[in-house]
């Protein structure tokens, strides 16, 4: 597979690279993203061949059909990592959760969050192509809450790679905070900072684009690459479970080969949702993909009328913070695959500078092709999380906001999977709140839950409130750049 960029090239990068070269080097030229130049055929023929497969064997087999530029041996030790999962024969459950609706649940990993299911098989390839190259790398992320634990949790004690994290102190879930600032490896620096996410994000934005900073890091011989899903090495890994979930349906007799599915995907940075996009277009029978937003609804507006316009927007805090997000970075590669380079090109300049676009009718059409959207409110999330527990399931408010977007946009006719992207005890305060019950903090509420419905708390999140806390270090905006610098300058 060959990669070329939504915003066309600059002259001076190459024009086509491979998987390997856009993962170390994930900006393209005019700021762009890399995306892949054609897809395989993943169609009837294909699920055919692969449907009794189990997980890893499936995956690979997707791996083989975009033809990365990975050895074999490599990409095995990479799909090993989910044997870490709780079934290691089967990482992503799907279950029947109502008449035709399906629940397929991501967050089985370390970190109980979807963003597991990428980045623990991506950490061991960055890492693997770094030693392959002699080179050393610096990831910085600043996460609001998930992708902090899940890429300090892939990269921990890997060899070329360093990871600083950095995370608003005060402004995540004690299950988050914990999960980052208890892990323990000389290759990982986590820094809470005072501010909410946004200062955070600024603050690691303007140290990124600081040419005395990126000149310190060249004197110290590294490289910056970046985990987050502008980089298509973790968009590969999140292709593979929409096709595992129409094969699990098959396998559960629930549809036959070729029958359309609908699939709802709480979104954020749309990366998951794109995973679902290419495997459509590779060919899976998908009929609609259906967009779950909260209130910074963003992507329900894009989908509906066409406009994305963040001009006078706040970010509002919502109690499915990992969809807080009102610029999401992979919507640019949709419209690079709808409408061309030129004209995507025009689009996220119109973004940059005007903070808004707007999509002609005939654009949006062809969105409309294949997305739908709706969003909800917190209080649409809490009442759909006491609905369900009440008939035995317990689900977090971002898996909550595919409900009430399934039951706007969905067709009760077409079986639907709509995806679980974390689990209860990450959320347990909202969850508790949701169901009723008094708690203010994360450990009480999940053992009231654990109590009331006789549901085990998972020993790797029971764990984090004896584990040693290593970082313990909060620092204003601008005491970023020292603790950064005195990290990366250590041994
Ligand atoms: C990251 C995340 C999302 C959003 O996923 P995108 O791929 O960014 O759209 C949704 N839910 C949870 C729990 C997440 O961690």
């Amino acid at each position: 597979m060959q990669l070329v960029e939504t915003r066309g090239n600059d002259g001076k990068r190459r024009e086509r690279v491979g998987f390997s070269q856009a993962i170390l080097d994930p900006g393209a030229s005019f700021g762009g993203l890399y995306v892949p130049e054609s897809l395989p055929d993943m169609g009837i023929s294909f699920l055919s061949e692969y449907t009794m497969s189990d997980y890893k064997t499936l995956a690979h087999a997707i791996l083989k059909a975009f033809e990365i530029d990975i050895e074999d041996d490599l990409i095995y030790e990479a799909l090993d990592r989910y044997d870490s999962f709780d079934d290691a024969s089967n990482p992503v459950p799907v279950s029947k959760i109502g008449q035709k609706l399906y629940v397929s649940e991501l967050w089985h990993g370390p970190t109980r969050a979807f963003k597991d299911m990428a980045l623990q098989p991506f950490g061991v390839i960055l890492s693997a192509l770094a030693k392959m190259r002699e080179e050393n790398y610096l990831i910085m992320a600043a996460t609001s809450g998930d992708t902090g634990p899940a890429t300090l949790e892939t990269f921990k004690n890997r060899e070329g790679i360093k990871v600083s994290c950095l995370y608003p102190a005060g402004g995540t879930s004690d299950v988050q905070r914990l999960q980052m600032v208890t892990e323990d490896a000389p290759n990982l620096k986590v820094i809470g900072v005072n501010g909410n996410f946004d200062d955070t994000q600024k603050a690691l934005k303007s140290l990124l684009s600081s040419d005395e900073f990126r000149a310190k890091l060249q004197r110290e011989g590294l490289r910056l690459s970046a985990a987050n899903s502008v980089n298509f090495g973790r968009i590969i890994f999140q292709l593979i479970y929409h096709v595992h979930s129409y094969l699990e349906l098959m396998r559960k007799n629930e549809i036959v080969l070729g029958d359309e599915i609908d699939l709802v995907v709480p979104s954020g940075n749309f990366g998951n949702a794109l995973g679902a996009y290419y495997a459509k277009k590779a060919g899976l029978p998908i009929r609609k993909i259906i967009i779950a937003s909260n209130v910074n609804k963003i992507l329900t507006e894009l989908f509906t009328t066409g406009i994305y316009d963040i001009k006078d927007r706040e970010l509002i805090l919502t109690e499915s913070p990992a969809m807080d997000i009102l610029k999401s970075s992979n919507v640019e590669r949709l419209l690079y695959d709808k409408f061309g380079p030129e004209r995507t090109k025009e689009l996220m300049k119109s973004l940059d500078e005007e903070s808004r676009y707007e999509l002609s009718p005939e654009e949006l059409h062809l969105l409309q092709e294949d997305f739908e959207a709706a969003y909800s409110e917190d209080s649409d999330c809490e009442s759909v999380i006491a609905e369900f527990a009440e008939k035995g399931y317990i689900m977090d408010p971002h898996t909550a906001t595919s409900i009430k977007a399934y039951r706007e946009k969905g067709n009760g006719e077409i079986p639907t999977v709509i995806y679980s992207t974390a689990q209860w005890t990450k959320f347990s305060t909202t969850v508790a709140k949701a169901l009723g019950l008094e708690a203010q903090r994360d450990l009480d509420a999940m053992k009231l839950i654990s109590e009331r419905f006789d549901i085990a708390i998972p020993k790797v999140i029971e764990e984090l409130f004896s584990r040693k806390i290593v970082h313990d270090t909060v620092v204003e905006k601008d005491g970023i750049e020292k603790e950064m610098l005195s990290f990366l300058t250590s041994e």
